[in-house]
């Protein structure tokens, strides 16, 4: 099993191998600037999120979304409303 295909929770894609990194960059560089998130409520959010029990593998289990996407959007939003 390569560093890859493990499982990790509590983690973020920016965490795990360059092949998961690269996948997050093909969602996150297509969003249009004023479709961002200032950078510091982004880290806020994903701060909340590494501490939550529905992330796995960068992944929110309620919701089925890579976290740093959804913290990445400027109307993003937790589907339990641990953050807006
Ligand atoms: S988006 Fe919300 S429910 Fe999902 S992992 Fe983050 S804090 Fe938890």
């Amino acid at each position: 099993m390569n560093s890859s295909d493990k499982k990790c929770k509590r983690c973020l894609l920016r965490d795990l191998a360059e092949k998961d990194r690269q996948e997050l960059g093909k969602y996150i560089d297509v969003l249009k600037p004023e479709d961002r998130a200032k950078a510091e409520v982004e880290e806020k959010r994903l701060e909340i999120c590494r501490s939550c029990d529905r992330l796995e593998n960068a992944t929110c289990l309620a919701c089925g979304c890579y976290v740093e996407v959804r913290a990445a959007l400027k109307d993003g939003s937790c589907p339990r409303k641990k953050w807006i």
